[in-house]
């Protein structure tokens, strides 16, 4: 059976180490379904130091190269340095603002996957006029496809799939949980065709966008939803604390 997770994205947040360390703090205390958040770089010492790195993840990784001249990056091995054993990939901030097209998303698994015991977190996940075009389960099959391309199905119980419909994320408009029931399974189709019924059944996927206390219940009632990533309410302990005790 799949374990449930659920995630907490700060993106560039809070303002200062003192806030991150105390949010981490607050954490620690919280001890209960796995649990893990991913803090801005110069915050993960800290945050790693506090909660242990199998509870933080980096937003992050280098996709060129593991180490040398790449002014701004930080490598697949220099993570790992700090303990951390989760890297998010492919988030559509990422994809947005930063020209992470499929490609550099694909070479950012593989640079996940060359690290010892580090899980690949692979965010997806259609547009507004996607969706109004009724081509999610397209665009999410595309996204996969390309991400997972040449990753050996050894390696896939170290990689965990984000469905984040673009639109929800930072909006409020949470998709609703039979709409984001049905893409996850169409998700769990799509790995069938790329691996086998296996794999599909084993990978963890996790619903993202405008998560909440209010919501978050209900779609982790849903079969094919195994956590959350939580972006602007896990900078709000008891927001945060509230989604971690799902029901
Ligand atoms: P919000 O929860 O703020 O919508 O963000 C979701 C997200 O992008 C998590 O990665």
């Amino acid at each position: 059976l799949r374990k449930t997770l659920v995630a907490g994205n700060w993106k560039m947040n809070p303002g200062s180490l003192a806030e991150a360390t105390e949010l981490a703090s607050s954490l620690a205390a919280h001890e209960a379904r796995d649990v893990i958040v991913f803090p801005p770089f110069p915050f993960a010492h800290a945050v790693t130091s506090v909660l242990g790195g199998d509870k933080v993840g980096s937003q992050d990784i280098c996709h060129l190269d593991t180490k040398g001249a790449f002014t701004g990056e930080v490598s697949g091995p220099m993570i790992a340095a700090l303990g951390i054993k989760t890297v998010l990939v492919g988030h559509s901030e990422r994809r947005v603002f930063f020209g992470d097209d499929d490609d550099v998303v694909a070479a950012k698994v593989k640079q996940t996957l060359a690290l010892d015991d580090v899980t690949c977190m692979l965010c997806i996940g259609e547009t507004r006029d996607e969706r109004d075009q009724g081509i999610t389960v397209d665009i999410c099959n595309v996204q996969l496809s390309k991400a997972l391309a040449g990753i050996d199905a050894a390696l896939m119980d170290r990689v965990v799939i984000a469905y984040e419909p673009v639109w929800a994320i930072g909006t409020g408009l949470v998709c609703e949980p039979e709409v984001a029931q049905d893409t996850h399974a169409a998700i769990r189709t799509c790995l069938a065709a790329i691996y086998d019924e296996d794999i599909a059944a084993n990978v963890r996927v996790l619903y993202g966008g405008s998560v909440s206390p209010a919501s978050v219940d209900d779609i982790m009632s849903m079969p094919d939803i195994d956590g959350v990533l939580v972006g602007g309410a896990s900078l709000v302990p008891d927001s945060f604390f509230r989604i971690i005790r799902f029901e």
